[in-house]
């Protein structure tokens, strides 16, 4: 049996939102998941003296569009999903693959697509990354049996890139879709390709999908008054992305967090896109959230591992008995003007990512990506 003991953690984030913190100093892992928190095991093949680091679920990315394995057509990058285990990203949702080269515009290779982008991910973790691939894009002319055929084929997620010209049948797709137990997303905001439209609050009610993409634009955000429409007049998940308005992703976070809402936002990058390729995407939200509202660094990180992962039905996102071990362990970076991970990102830094687990194995030793740690764990 391999086993990891990771001791004197110095805050421990649950990435449950509720209960942000633990004060548990210890985390017993074997087989590749978590099997006790303020651990009685005290030896393991493998023990990692934290040093007071923060230790927290691996980050989830709510939003990337991959198309195949560790390659992005749109930037042309190869191992670009390597690079954000190094920024500490242990699970990343498609959220569609559009970027496919020549992807053509009809039905069948639409679920083709999802499909294949679906089963691929399965079998291949790119960069070591849990990749939830395939999200069929939804358009005119689908039927229920065309839902049927890729919820058949484990596609989890629809997602409408554009509005369907016909109004009743985007509600009879969200409803095939939710019959199934499938997740439904909807593009928020302006045109963010030839050929998208513009989306706006009035549409979200009345189709009434389960996630806003890119609440905050991607990148471009509908008005400010349609945006706080999205908060208090919807139960959506309020999806908040690198590749958006940082304003509005801000605005969008304290009225959450006013209207005691923090549960619906889920923190992501929306890329690979024009945007680029961004590895440490999510830790720069969550530091930009962190130091421009009052909602405590816990609190975010929760937002960017349990709550995705709630929002997305994943066993992972929360360091629990019997969860999958998917850890990242984070310090202040060396030189820094902070102690430790949580007061870098509420002094508007990222932290350095000192050691990344994906099932409890160490991938990820010190990243390539973040400064070093100022106080490096130790593998004992
Ligand atoms: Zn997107």
């Amino acid at each position: 049996m391999s086993d990891v003991l990771i001791t004197n953690v110095g805050v421990l984030v649950t990435g449950d939102v509720e209960n942000p913190r633990s004060n548990a100093e210890s985390v017993y892992v074997a087989d590749g998941v978590v099997r006790e928190v303020d651990a009685t095991t005290t030896t393991a093949e493998t023990v990692v003296d934290a040093r007071g680091a923060t230790l927290a679920p691996g980050l989830i990315d709510s939003h990337v569009h991959p198309v195949f394995g560790d390659y992005t057509p749109r930037q042309r990058t190869l191992g670009w999903c390597e690079s954000y285990l190094h920024g500490g990203i242990t699970s990343m949702i498609s959220n569609g693959e559009p970027h496919l080269p020549g992807r053509p515009p009809d039905v069948e290779s639409a679920k083709a697509l999802a499909t294949l982008a679906h089963k691929s991910f399965e079998r291949e973790r790119p960069g070591g990354v849990k990749l939830r691939g395939g999200t069929l894009i939804l358009g005119d002319g689908m039927t229920e049996d065309d839902i049927e055929d890729v919820h058949r084929e484990g596609v989890e997620r629809l997602k409408f890139l554009m509005p369907v010209e016909d109004r009743s049948l985007g509600r009879d797709l969200v409803r095939w879709g939710h019959d199934r137990d499938m997740v439904v997303l909807m593009h928020c905001g302006g045109t963010s390709l030839p050929g998208v439209e513009s989306t706006d609050a009035e549409l979200f009610v009345d189709i009434q999908p389960d996630i806003a993409a890119h609440t905050n634009g991607g990148p471009t955000p509908v008005p400010d008054e349609e945006v706080r429409k999205l908060v208090t007049e919807t139960d959506l998940v309020l999806d908040l992305v690198l590749a958006g308005n940082q304003r509005v992703a801000v605005d969008i976070l304290q009225l959450a967090a006013d209207r005691d809402d923090l549960h619906r936002v889920q923190l992501g990058t929306d890329t690979p896109s024009g945007t680029g390729v961004t590895p440490l995407g999510v830790l720069l939200e969550a530091a930009i959230l962190a130091s421009m509202t009052d909602v405590p660094p816990a609190e975010i990180l929760c937002l960017a591992s349990g709550t995705t992962a709630t929002h997305h039905g994943l066993d992972t996102g929360r360091i629990e008995p019997g969860r999958p071990a998917d850890l990242v362990l984070l310090d202040a970076p060396k030189g820094g003007p902070r102690d430790d991970a949580l007061a870098t990102l509420a002094h508007g830094e990222y932290p350095a990512v000192d050691k990344v687990w994906v099932d409890g194995e160490l991938l990820v030793e010190r990243s390539r990506n973040t400064a070093p740690a100022k106080t490096p764990a130790e593998v004992l």
